[in-house]
């Protein structure tokens, strides 16, 4: 086992790097350019409060997809599970996270789960808030209060390409409309996702977003934010679906939750343990950062960090 030191996650990151080669950037995401194929960065903040950081850590980076584990917790704050679930399911998908056709079957009218678009969707038709202004300035409060971070703000080229490019985004929603699944008004409903997919973070704070689900949900005033049932709930989705159809493999090869987004960003929670923000545009076909993953399953093994590892269980005669 090795200990996590600022040398070691230097190591780390120059190890992981060329995997880079193996994905492509996402093209019609503003900011995103072919000058970033090597861009690797990362911040690991432990539950002691410790920093470490490295790469290219203060490159900020739309969230994307992560943005949709933000969009679970103020749904479940607002409504409880019961009728969060009511509206998503809570099951694995083996398809593409945009996938149309998972919709359709008879007897599973409701998303899959939240971490995929539709049911991403279907939760931000659940945020509370008079207009699509007010939900989304709950949503950003949250997010500040959650990484420290009183600047953050939507990008706006990367809104009006969201909104652009969002044909597909648009029939999931109106092809839950069509079956009553989404009861909301939907064209608020994608407004308030394509905004939550516009912010941009560093991996500072994207790790924050991990601590704060590793730590108890806490605001750095102590104020405690959002019920421990909630957080395992959180957690327990991100595990089973946060990586796209490769949640399986992460599960295996990292064990702890991960959420993702085609942005390159990566946001890991090791319960009790640390929060961790990745950031490295490169992606492989399902949707994840290819340097990232790499680098996360690297972290895993020589830190012992899986969740099902006995290895783990420190103080045991
Ligand atoms: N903006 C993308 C979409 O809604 C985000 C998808 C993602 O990061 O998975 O399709």
């Amino acid at each position: 086992m090795k200990k996590l030191s600022h040398e070691y996650l230097e190591e780390a990151i120059e190890d992981s790097k060329p995997y880079a080669a193996n994905g492509e950037i996402k093209p019609g995401i503003p900011g995103l350019d072919e000058t970033m194929r090597d861009m690797l960065g990362v911040t690991i903040i432990t539950t002691d409060s410790e920093i470490y950081k490295s790469g290219e850590w203060d490159t900020p980076i739309p969230m994307q997809s992560t943005s949709k584990i933000i969009g679970l917790m103020l749904a479940l704050r607002d409504f409880g599970k019961e009728r969060v679930f009511q509206t998503v399911g809570m099951e694995p998908m083996g398809d593409f996270f945009n996938s149309i056709s998972s919709l359709e079957s008879p007897a599973n009218q409701k998303p899959f789960n939240p971490m995929v678009n539709a049911g991403a969707i279907s939760v931000a038709s659940l945020i509370k808030g008079q207009t699509v202004e007010n939900r989304f300035n709950r949503y950003l409060s949250f997010l500040r209060d959650i990484t420290e971070n009183n600047e953050l703000e939507m990008d706006q080229e990367v809104y009006e390409a969201e909104k652009k490019n969002g044909a597909r985004n648009r029939s999931l929603a109106y092809f839950l409309q069509s079956t009553g699944t989404l009861v909301t008004n939907v064209e608020e409903a994608l407004d308030l996702y394509f905004r939550m997919n516009s912010i941009s973070m560093n991996s500072m704070d994207f790790a924050r977003v991990g601590l704060f689900l590793a730590r108890g949900g806490y605001d750095p005033d102590g104020n405690k934010l959002i019920p421990d049932h909630h957080l395992r709930t959180v957690k327990a989705i991100m595990m089973t679906s946060g990586m796209y159809n490769a949640s399986g493999h992460y599960a295996v090869e990292v064990g702890f939750p991960c959420k993702s987004g085609v942005s390159g960003s990566i946001i890991c929670s090791v319960p009790g343990v640390m929060g961790m923000g990745v950031v490295s545009p490169p992606i492989d076909s399902k949707g994840n950062s290819t340097a990232g993953g790499a680098l996360i399953k690297k972290l895993s093994q020589d830190l012992q960090l899986n969740m099902f590892g006995i290895e783990n269980i420190k103080d045991v005669d």
